[in-house]
C-alpha cells in the first residue's frame, strides 16, 4: 500500500458489498461506510471504518466513491443523496448490477470533474471475500486501478457502460445455464434416472460449468436479483429463452430470497 492510500467511500453493505469493503479496509484505505440498514455497517466499524448518517455525509471527503446496490432503483435513489455532495476529481465506481441505461443515466447527472467507471463482478460472495471476482469496467480505469484490483481481476470492456453491457451478457448465460440444468433435472426425474448419474454425466459436457453453479455452495445470489438481471436484459432485446427464463424463476416467490442453486433443487 503507498503511502497516500485514496480515502474510500462504501454505500452498499449487503451480501457482496461487505466483503468487498472489508477487503478494502483491509489494505490500508481509509474508509467511510453507509447502508440504508445502519446495523450492517457495524463489523466494518468495528475492524476500523467510519460509519455515515447519509450517502452525502458518506461521500463528503471521499477520493474513490464505491456503491454495490441491489438494483436501478437502489442506485438512483442512493444516486440522488450523494451526487450533490460530490466533489471535483472524485471518482465514483459503481460495481452494482443495473445495465448501461442506468449507467448512462447516472453519468449524465455527474458533476463537473467527477468521473463514472461502471465495474459490475461476476463471482459470489466466497469470491468477494477473496478478491477474485471477475470485474467487467467500462470507462477510464486508470485513476481507481488499486481499488479495482483489490475485488479481483480486470477485464477492460470499453467505455463508460460497457462494463454494465457485458454483465448483462455474461450473467444471464449463467442464469438461463442453471435453469436448463434444473429442467434437465426434472426431465432425468420424471424418467426414473438418479439425481447424482445424471448430474455427474452432464458435468462431462457443455454445460458443466452451468452444473457447478448449480450445485455450488458458497454462493449466495438471490434468485429475486437473477430475476432481475434476467429482466435487464430482456427489457434490451428480443430474447424468448430468457423471457421463459424469467418465469421459471419467478413462479415460486419461496425461492426469492435462496441462492439461485435452488432453481435447481
Ligand atoms: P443484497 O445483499 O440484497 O444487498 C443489496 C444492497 O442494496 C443492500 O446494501 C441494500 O440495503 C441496498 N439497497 C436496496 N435497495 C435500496 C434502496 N432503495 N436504497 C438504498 N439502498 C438500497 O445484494 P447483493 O447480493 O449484495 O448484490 C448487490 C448487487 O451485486 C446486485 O446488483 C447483484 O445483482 C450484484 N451481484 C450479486 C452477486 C451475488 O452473488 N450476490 C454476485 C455478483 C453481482 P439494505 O441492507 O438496507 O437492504
Amino acid at each position: 500500500m503507498d503511502k497516500n492510500p485514496q480515502k474510500i467511500a462504501f454505500l452498499g453493505l449487503g451480501s457482496m458489498g461487505l466483503p468487498m469493503a472489508a477487503r478494502l479496509l483491509d489494505a490500508g484505505h481509509p474508509l467511510t461506510v453507509w447502508n440504508r440498514t445502519p446495523g450492517k455497517a457495524d463489523p466494518l466499524v468495528a475492524a476500523g471504518a467510519v460509519r455515515a448518517a447519509s450517502p452525502a455525509e458518506a461521500v463528503a471527503g471521499a477520493d474513490v466513491v464505491v456503491t454495490m446496490l441491489a438494483d436501478p432503483a437502489a442506485a438512483l435513489a442512493v444516486a440522488e443523496s450523494m451526487i450533490p455532495a460530490l466533489r471535483p476529481g472524485t471518482h465514483w465506481i459503481d460495481t452494482s448490477t443495473v445495465g448501461p441505461d442506468t449507467v448512462r443515466a447516472l453519468a449524465a447527472r455527474l458533476p463537473e470533474g467527477v468521473t463514472l467507471v461502471d465495474a459490475p463482478v461476476m463471482g459470489s460472495v466466497d469470491r468477494a471475500a477473496a478478491g477474485e471476482l471477475t470485474v467487467l469496467a467500462g470507462g477510464d480505469t486508470t485513476p481507481v486501478a488499486a481499488v479495482l484490483d483489490r475485488f479481483g481481476t480486470v477485464t477492460a470492456c470499453g467505455g463508460p457502460g460497457a462494463g454494465a453491457a457485458l454483465k448483462l451478457v455474461l450473467i444471464n448465460v449463467v442464469i438461463g445455464g442453471v435453469a436448463l440444468v434444473a429442467e434437465a433435472l426434472a426431465l432425468a426425474e420424471a424418467l426414473g434416472l438418479p439425481r447424482e448419474l445424471a448430474l455427474r454425466t452432464l458435468s462431462a459436457g457443455p454445460l458443466a460449468g452451468a452444473v457447478a453453479r448449480a450445485t455450488a455452495t458458497g454462493s449466495h445470489f438471490p434468485v429475486a436479483l437473477a430475476a432481475k438481471d434476467v429482466r435487464l436484459a430482456t427489457g434490451l432485446a428480443e430474447l424468448p429463452v430468457l423471457d421463459a427464463v424469467h418465469h421459471a424463476l419467478t413462479r415460486d416467490p419461496a425461492l426469492a430470497a435462496e441462492d439461485l442453486a435452488a432453481v435447481a433443487g
